[in-house]
């Protein structure tokens, strides 16, 4: 779907043409998972699959919304009756960007919207940040507000956690507005430092596939929550602002102080080494040993099954079915119980890794997943 699409349809609708057309991607997490409400390090890349916004201001005090992705009409809200967590629809994403740009001050004062996708929807490959940054970026563009890719995702957020209701770390808004193409981003969740690492793997010959699993189990957000107060305990009795502050070198004595708290135990331990499992692929790619950070990614998978428990059935045979076809190493990505898992593999081997795991699934009675490569793509910006 092009940009001249999306400002067409746009004219279609509200019959101007738009002031302009912006993108904003998905992103995979390469490695990192559950560690940025912990104040930790986080390593996603932009997908190229994308939301791609035409947007034109209003000074009315009126924004119309439209998505060619929902079945429905254009809806009408006005922004002086904006409040948090009164909107249970799709529209309450782009309209608690709104939110959060007039509640920090900018004077943004209505806009017309007509939006498209490519990313899929709750794959675990961030749909929701991907629209919220494109919403962000278009007003930040249109209204001159100036503000930087950080402070534009620190705004998403708060529309994600406040305004819509859904908690959720900085990673996926951060991914979506600060990512480059061919880089990985190494961000610390703490300051949001960040620093990108050339990520070209087609150069090495290897492949990163994405195996959406297309489930989705219906208890996740609560799981979420659960682990994210687990956490919050763990620091507490750590005496810890956050896990981050536990360093790797010191994880078994501070286990040890935990005693007989098993389940804190375990989301501590997951936390750290994978903190610790970010600054190990850091280095190895920095050393140009790409294949390497296969087992790490592996190693990322067992935590996060064994430890911090958000795995699935579906998850955990795409990543038995690609390492026993030959990848070089495989993880869930993502919030768990479903969504998709990435596999590291020699390019030679994506067809016969495809055709295994179709065959499991099949095997096992599971949906056939959809596999596809991913490239590290652009992050958000105008694209007409
Ligand atoms: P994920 O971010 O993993 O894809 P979420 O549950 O966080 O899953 O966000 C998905 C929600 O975001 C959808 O249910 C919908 O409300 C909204 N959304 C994402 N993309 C679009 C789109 N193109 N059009 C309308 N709503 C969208
Ligand atoms: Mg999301």
């Amino acid at each position: 779907m092009g940009a001249q699409q999306v400002a067409d349809r746009f004219t279609e609708l509200y019959g101007t043409q738009p002031e302009g057309v912006w993108a904003a991607p998905g992103r995979v997490n390469l490695i990192g998972e559950h560690t940025d409400y912990n104040d930790g390090f986080v390593m996603p890349f932009a997908l190229p699959h994308r939301t791609v916004a035409a947007v034109s201001r209003r000074d009315d005090g009126i924004l119309r919304l439209h998505s060619a992705d929902v079945a429905g009409g254009v809806v009408e809200l006005r922004l002086d009756g904006l409040a948090p967590q009164s909107d249970r629809t799709w529209a309450a994403y782009p309209a608690g960007v709104a939110w959060a740009l007039r509640e920090a001050g900018h004077a943004v004062t209505g806009a017309d919207v007509h939006l498209s996708s490519t990313v899929p929807t709750g794959a675990g490959l961030s749909s929701s940040a991907a629209l919220e940054v494109v919403i962000a970026l278009a007003l930040n563009d249109l209204y001159d507000l100036g503000l930087q890719r950080w402070r534009l995702a620190r705004l998403c957020q708060r529309a994600e956690n406040v305004y819509v209701g859904a908690p959720t770390g900085i990673m996926d808004q951060t991914a979506s507005s600060c990512c480059e193409q061919g880089q990985a981003l190494f961000l610390d969740t703490r300051d949001l430092s960040q620093r990108q690492i050339p990520f070209d793997l087609a150069a090495e010959g290897l492949r990163l596939l994405v195996v959406d699993t297309q489930v989705k189990h219906a208890h996740s957000g609560g799981e979420y929550g659960k682990r994210r107060a687990g956490c919050e305990k763990g620091a507490a009795l750590l005496g810890v602002d956050a896990l981050r502050d536990i360093p790797y070198a010191e994880l078994d004595a501070a286990l040890a102080r935990l005693g007989d708290e098993e389940e804190i135990v375990r989301l501590v331990r997951h936390v750290v080494t994978e903190d610790h499992r970010v600054e190990r692929v850091v280095d190895l790619l920095h050393r140009g040993e790409t294949r390497a950070i296969g087992p790490v990614l592996t190693e990322g998978h067992t935590s996060l099954r064994d430890d911090f428990r958000i795995s699935c059935p579906e998850l955990d045979l795409v990543v038995d079915t690609a390492l026993a076809a030959g990848a070089l190493g495989a993880r869930m990505t993502g919030g768990g119980f479903g969504g998709s898992a990435i596999v590291l593999t020699e390019s030679a081997e994506v067809d016969t890794l495809t055709k295994a795991t179709e065959k499991a699934f099949a095997a096992a009675g599971f949906t056939t997943p959809r596999v596809f490569e991913a490239v590290p793509s652009p992050g958000a910006h105008r694209a007409l």
